[in-house]
């Protein structure tokens, strides 16, 4: 038999031990906020605080005769395993035990003993280290320059990271369960169905599509599709590939261009060597024909004179038309043209013409550029048949590098054009074509298809840059940028058209390759009275020269076969200094750049009329008498 006190101590230190276990565990869950979300915790704790009381009873018990309260140990025994109180403690522990038993299938741990209560701390620490690599991971996904999403084995989209929202402009919130397919261009469509099979047949697939933003316009994306282990899904990394598409294209566009303006220039060069033969015999045939006859060769100058306009279209655009480089400012050019515009556009469409700058100098020929917002005009006007808002606009910009790239130029300060209408608007298709020569979608009869390439063409010879914007339906924007130059502004007045022969009798020398163009011009000098020597080419020039001391004029084609005029004249004012020039060309091709304050060197386009070279050769050979009569 157990003395008494030795039970009641064994009793009450299994009473602090439990104690003390039930309070740390209780602790524990209050410290974690877990005393409701862990119940095996708070059954622990709950056995332990059952068992603790349980033992302070019987030690209470067991304590009473030593106190001397009159109760003989037997009775006390009695009373520690024995009273009512007891009995229904008991019966609470075992409803606990009970409680206990039935955590077991959600806690394995338990019964496999591997574990009988998780670390608390341990857990809280790896939670959190957790939730840390998740922020990490998330902050990547959330903040990489490309769109990110999770597709499911469906190919839909059930997380898109914030920047694939903004690259398509639509609500984050939209876009988990859509369909990723519904996202690409209709055009793409086969394709990204395909390689998401691919991708989610396991493997990586790469493909470039358009996927729709919002409002329809189509954004290109380089796109990488990986299956990811696990769950059947695929991974898609979204890269924004438009603005290189863009310089690609644009510079596609630039080189065909090229390469259709020199044909263009080449065919236009000889042509107008047939237009001036056609015109300066027709113009000689006048001289002694009747009546009737003199209407019918009328018809035929005027058809000549036609064609040559059409020419100069096609030249302006092959950027070899010989211009007249000055400084113009674009806000007087403008304000200059807009009473000329109201009488081109109908009635029923207003015209808007602003600007926010006092003056806008730019280095360009002023009647080109008056050619170009014309032509942007015209084709504004054409594209408004119910009437519209035609605006007009120019401004002072400061284009920083990432403009710079889009409109294909430098940084730096640039005058803008912006032509703006209201009217049809055009297709991709069609804006992509616009600056074709002879591409129209007008009916035959109502456009040539040449507005366009000879405002690109004037446009790229000063330097400047173009850009379209446009949507069917929504009208179009027409940016011209063209570099601002610091050169001051000169006024030139304009010279009146020449319209009689100007005769004289000195000694011409004439060299054009040609032999049509070179007989033709030389029956009209001679007609004009002049003295004249010819040759086709350089060689022939040169010898002519060396034999004849009374030569007044050089009159020469710049694009010859062999020496070009710019050297042959070169050759020839070295042998005979201050000998006065023309050069006589529809183009350049870059051969030449005068100095406009020379009197003694000039130009003179191509096709000339019989009173246009008779003209020149006066005005030049004058400037020369009187030059030397100053000096
Ligand atoms: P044309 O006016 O003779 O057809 P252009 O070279 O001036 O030739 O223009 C080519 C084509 O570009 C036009 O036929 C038209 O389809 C399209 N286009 C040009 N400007 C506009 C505009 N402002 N709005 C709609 N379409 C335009
Ligand atoms: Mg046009």
């Amino acid at each position: 038999m157990v003395p008494w006190q030795l039970a009641a101590l064994a009793n009450a230190i299994i009473l602090v031990a439990y104690l003390a276990i039930s309070l740390a565990i209780g602790r524990g869950l209050w410290r974690a906020r877990q005393w409701r979300r862990n119940p095996l915790g708070l059954a622990t704790a709950a056995i332990f605080f059952s068992c603790a009381v349980h033992h302070g009873s019987h030690t209470v018990h067991l304590m009473l005769p030593y106190f001397g309260w009159g109760m003989h140990s037997g009775i006390a025994m009695r009373h520690a395993f024995g009273s009512s109180f007891n009995v229904g403690w008991d019966l609470a522990t075992a409803a606990v035990a009970v409680w206990y038993w039935t955590l077991r299938g959600r806690f394995p741990a338990l019964v496999r003993g591997a574990a009988v209560f998780e670390d608390l701390r341990l857990r809280q620490a790896a939670e959190a280290t957790l939730r840390a690599s998740e922020e990490r991971y998330r902050g990547i996904v959330e903040t990489t320059s490309e769109g990110v999403l999770l597709l499911d084995g469906d190919g839909r989209i059930g997380y898109a990271n914030s920047r694939f929202a903004e690259m398509l402009g639509r609500p984050a919130a939209g876009l988990p369960g859509t369909a990723v397919v519904d996202l690409v261009a209709e055009a793409d469509r086969q394709v990204a169905e395909r390689e998401l099979a691919g991708a989610l047949d396991g493997g990586t697939r790469r493909l470039e599509v358009g996927l729709l933003r919002d409002g329809g316009r189509v954004m290109w994306a380089q796109i990488a599709l990986t299956a990811r282990a696990g769950d059947h899904g695929v991974l898609a990394m979204v890269a924004d590939v438009t603005e290189q598409k863009n310089v690609e294209a644009q510079l596609r566009q630039a080189q065909k261009l090229d390469a259709v303006g020199q044909l263009a220039g080449g065919v236009a060069h000889d042509f107008n060597n047939l237009l001036t033969v056609i015109d300066g015999y027709a113009a000689l045939l006048m001289a002694r024909a009747d009546e009737a006859s003199s209407r019918d060769l009328t018809m035929i100058r005027e058809a000549a004179t036609r064609a040559g306009a059409l020419t100069r279209q096609l030249l302006a655009f092959s950027q070899t038309q010989a211009t007249e480089v000055r400084v113009v400012n674009v806000v007087g050019l403008v304000t200059g043209l807009e009473e000329m515009l109201h009488r081109l556009i109908r009635e029923d469409i207003e015209l808007v013409v602003t600007t926010t700058a006092p003056s806008l100098p730019v280095r360009a020929d002023p009647g080109q550029l008056e050619q170009v917002i014309v032509n942007l005009a015209v084709n504004a006007r054409d594209a408004m048949p119910g009437g519209g808002i035609l605006t007009i606009a120019t401004d002072h910009v400061d284009v920083g590098h990432e403009l710079a790239t889009q409109i294909g130029g430098r940084a730096g300060e640039y005058a803008l054009i912006t032509v703006a209408d209201t009217g049809d608007g055009m297709s991709a298709e069609v804006a992509a074509r616009i600056f074709e020569p002879f591409f129209t979608t007008k009916e035959q009869g109502k456009g040539t298809g040449l507005g366009m390439s000879t405002v690109y063409g004037i446009v790229a010879q000063a330097d400047g840059h173009i850009r379209v914007d446009s949507e069917p339906g929504r009208g179009t924007v027409i940016e011209v940028h063209l570099p601002i130059t610091t050169a001051p502004t000169v006024d030139i007045p304009a010279q009146p058209m020449p319209r009689e022969l100007a005769t004289g009798t000195e000694t011409i020398l004439f060299i054009e390759d040609d032999a049509a163009v070179r007989m033709l011009t030389e029956r009209i000098l001679r007609t004009a009275g002049y003295h004249v020597l010819s040759g086709a080419d350089g060689r022939q020039a040169l010898k002519i020269v060396r034999g004849n001391p009374d030569i007044s004029l050089l009159v020469t084609d710049v694009i010859m076969p062999g020496m070009n005029g710019r050297q042959l004249a070169d050759r020839v004012t070295a042998m005979r200094p201050g000998l006065p020039v023309i050069f006589t060309s529809a183009h350049t091709r870059g051969v030449l750049t005068l100095n406009p304050d020379d009197p003694t060197v000039a130009f003179l386009e191509k096709p000339y009329t019989a009173t246009g070279i008779t003209q020149k050769v006066r005005a030049v050979l004058d400037a020369r008498t009187a030059s030397t009569a100053t000096n």
